[in-house]
């Protein structure tokens, strides 16, 4: 089964260059040569276009910064719908809003093709060790036909028809935004009433309010390290994904909305290419204090 992948970012590149490792074959495209030349050395083989990827490929892969980038590659010049023939599977890995994934899902199903949409959980680090979580939304059997190829990346799961996926990574997002405000938001309020916020957060990480975020993020605000990691601006545009659809269907997230107004305001600051831990740097300019140790 031949593989295209198009979109080698941070995290595409690691994950096409895994696929490659477990030697498959795989056919790569993106808009920057640097990453395609870097890959093609790894021993993939380029493409012109993502007509071109689609055309010499059986599944194909996508992962791209937001839905307009989808869009482009599927639908634009020389994009996937031009190239695909009845039966192949389009994979979107990237994380974009679920109607306009739905919307996708259907244009390609109109060519007798599928499409799954299977955004990550992770980062660079499991993006490079293949310890990816996948959430996985679309057709059952045709998730079964290539889960074979997603288990080099990570571990996926099977969450509900065309767009689940999309929902379930923006579950992801929300709870991570807000996990993170809540811990920024208690070691300000620990420094501001004169307790050591690094003890604090020794005492209290094995308790309930422990969490993955608390152990990433609270050592990050402590130590004013805030390079990323997981940039505010791609946060943001999770946010707005998660925003937009709840107007939609009129769901009520006053939290979202909250950190949402807090990254902004973050942004506001040009912090838009650091972690999301800044959260911490927020809550510093807020309340005059500073959080490191
Ligand atoms: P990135 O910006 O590093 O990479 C995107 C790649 O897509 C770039 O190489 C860019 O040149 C390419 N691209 C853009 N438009 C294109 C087009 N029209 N045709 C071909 N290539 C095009 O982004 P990333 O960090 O790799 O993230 C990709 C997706 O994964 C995003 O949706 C992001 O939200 C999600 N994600 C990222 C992380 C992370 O930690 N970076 C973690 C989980 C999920």
């Amino acid at each position: 089964m031949k593989i295209g992948f198009i979109g080698l970012g941070i995290m595409g590149k690691p994950m096409a260059k895994n696929l490659l490792k477990a030697g498959k074959s795989v056919v790569v495209y993106d808009v920057a040569s640097e990453p395609v030349e870097e890959v093609v050395r790894a021993g993939a083989e380029a493409a012109a276009s993502p007509k071109d990827v689609a055309g010499g490929t059986d599944v194909i892969i996508t992962m791209l910064p937001n839905s307009p980038h989808v869009r482009e590659v599927l639908c634009g010049k020389d994009g996937l719908l031009e190239g695909l023939s009845a039966g192949k599977i389009v994979v979107d890995m990237s994380s974009i809003a679920p109607i306009a994934s739905r919307e996708m899902c259907g244009l390609v199903r109109e060519k007798g093709c599928e499409m799954l949409d299977a955004p990550v959980s992770g980062g660079q680090e499991k993006a490079e060790k293949g310890t990816l979580a996948i959430m996985v939304g679309g057709s059952e059997p045709v998730y079964q036909k290539v889960r074979e190829i997603l288990d080099l990346l990570g571990k996926s799961t099977y969450v509900g028809e065309s767009g689940a996926g999309q929902v379930t990574k923006l579950v992801n997002q929300t709870i991570v935004a807000v996990n993170i405000a809540a811990v920024a938001e208690g070691m300000a309020f620990a420094k501001k009433a004169g307790v050591d916020p690094e003890r604090v957060f020794h005492a209290i990480r094995g308790g309930l309010a422990g969490s993955q975020c608390m152990e990433d993020k609270a050592p990050r605000m402590l130590e004013e390290r805030y390079n990323p990691g997981f940039r505010i601006t791609l946060h943001v545009k999770d946010l707005n994904n998660v925003l937009e659809t709840s107007r939609n269907l009129h769901i009520s997230m006053p939290m979202t909305s909250q950190v949402m107004e807090m990254m902004q305001n973050l942004m506001a600051r040009g912090c838009e290419g650091m972690d999301h831990g800044a959260l911490g740097k927020f809550y510093e300019l807020l309340n005059d204090v500073s959080l490191k140790k």
